[in-house]
């Protein structure tokens, strides 16, 4: 048996200002690692590429892994970075193979297909029309028919933060191991809900994604070999964005249909929880104060989080609103995390540890799609900390993989400390803090530009949570993404 596993996970903010060349799949070695070096980056990792290497390890089968690919979320894929990663696995699957598995993001938009995987799937399909393909999606899939119709048998991550990846790895590999052994019979279901929700809202551990994602695991209880609801990535501004759901059965199409519909009817009947409301800036700073004034002595911090400007969303992560307003303020034992601003990383290690300086602070990236100029800050302070930037996540979250966050520094201004990076890195995983010598549980504020994810490594130190509108190409403002090619009607855009 031999098996064409690979990776090519990106998630795509059409509005986002964020080149996407071949080299942002590929921090610091230029071309992302193929064969043997992708194995050792991957094997044992959190994964879902970990969890084919080991389904194919345990099976005893043969496999090539011709390309992983993964790069943080910015603007639509450049053309020929998609066709290289393309490439790669066609060429490895028209070598002949048994079964292909994927580990996709499902959002990935490229300069010439709205649909990146579905494409990818397409071309696989037609060098290998008959062997079966098992694709592991991210949670933020927009799903198109073209993706489905071109899969086996596909599994979602059931949580978010997405801390199932390598669980999600095994199930979409065990469905399409099963059939090679002539033990099952994927059969999938498919559809859309016409309903765009809002990130703010779609944590797992919160109503109502949480009871949907209760009810796949159920199902999967029950039989299914998957269950997914997808619940979209509304931050593109392509024809099916929006919310999704995939059922896989042993054999049993109408077991399949009859349960996706059930999830996509659970979701629609939710739509409006699903909608999130964006409180005033100025509101969020008063409140935050009023939390850190009655804190306990030794509690965490109070985490600002600057939602509109998540890398791991396709932010710039330089604009400099939320941070302005905490300097304004004029918040003490604080930090941010981070401010992605190479120029100002270089200024600083020109200086050099203990050396004070004034800068002009992010807003180096214009946002057109959204009509924003860039707006730096100036700031002034002292270099506490240089850097280069490099660790290795302790999880839960993607355990195990490698972070680059380039060269960086710490500014501190006496009030905020403030870590500056040269490559975009959410702060989801405390080894990112150790990696800058900071102890965020020991803060009085702590701003993470993050949406949902800090969660899975952070939210247990935080003593309180207080959601601040910032500006950035990651809004939840749907009145300021103006869709224009969206699949309309849609909730919340059009009453329904
Ligand atoms: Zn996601």
């Amino acid at each position: 048996m031999k098996l064409v596993i690979a990776q090519m996970k990106h998630e795509t903010n059409t509005y986002s200002p964020v080149p996407t060349p071949l080299a942002r799949f590929a921090t610091g070695t230029g071309v992302p690692p193929e064969g043997d070096a992708a194995i050792a980056a991957y094997r044992g990792t959190g994964s879902a590429l970990a969890a084919f290497i080991e389904l194919a390890e345990q099976a005893g089968a043969q496999y090539t892994l011709p390309i992983a690919a993964s790069a943080w979320p910015s603007g639509p894929v450049h053309d020929d970075a998609f066709e290289h990663i393309a490439g790669r696995i066609c060429a490895a699957v028209a070598e002949g193979c048994d079964a292909v598995l994927l580990d996709l993001h499902g959002a990935m938009v490229t300069q010439s297909f709205d649909d990146g995987e579905g494409e990818l799937l397409r071309r696989i399909r037609a060098l290998a029309p008959a062997v079966p393909i098992g694709v592991a999606l991210d949670m933020h899939t927009n799903l198109y028919d073209t993706m489905a119709e071109n899969a086996t048998a596909m599994a979602g991550y059931q949580t978010y933060p997405h801390i199932d990846m390598h669980e999600t790895g095994l199930r979409a590999g065990r469905a399409v191991l099963a059939q090679l052994a002539g033990k099952a019979r994927p059969t999938m279901a498919w559809g859309r809900s016409p309903m765009l929700p809002h990130v703010m809202r779609q944590g797992s551990d919160d109503s109502p994604n949480r009871e949907l994602q209760a009810r796949c695991r159920e199902m999967e209880a029950q039989g299914a070999l998957s269950a997914s609801v997808f619940v979209g990535f509304p931050n593109a501004d392509i024809r099916d964005a929006g919310l999704s759901a995939v059922v896989v059965t042993d054999n049993d199409p109408a077991l399949a249909r009859r349960w996706c519909d059930e999830l996509l009817a659970l979701a629609w009947a939710q739509r409006q929880a699903f909608v999130y409301t964006l409180q005033p800036l100025a509101a969020s700073m008063a409140r935050a104060q009023q939390l850190a004034a009655a804190r306990m002595p030794g509690a965490g911090p109070i985490v600002l989080l600057d939602h509109s400007d998540n890398c791991a969303s396709g932010g710039t992560m330089d604009t400099m609103t939320v941070l302005g307003a905490m300097l304004d303020a004029g918040l003490r034992d604080a930090a941010a995390f981070a401010i992605f601003d190479p120029a100002a990383v270089q200024q600083m290690a020109a200086a050099g540890v203990g050396a004070q300086l004034t800068l002009e602070l992010g807003g180096k990236l214009d946002m057109p799609s959204i009509g924003l100029k860039g707006q730096p800050r100036t700031v002034s302070g002292r270099v506490r900390l240089l850097c280069d930037g490099r660790f290795r996540n302790r999880g839960p979250m993607a355990r195990g993989e490698r972070n680059d966050m380039g060269p960086t520094a710490v500014l501190d201004t006496g009030g905020v400390q403030i870590v500056v990076i040269g490559n975009h890195v959410e702060p989801h995983d405390l080894a990112a803090f150790a990696a800058v010598g900071l102890e965020p549980d020991r803060l009085q504020y702590l701003m993470l530009k993050s949406r949902v994810h800090w969660r899975a490594g952070l939210r247990s130190l935080a003593s309180g949570v207080v959601e601040c509108a910032g500006t950035g190409v990651c809004t939840s403002d749907y009145d300021t993404l103006a869709f224009k090619h969206v699949r309309r009607p849609v909730y919340p855009l059009d009453a329904m």
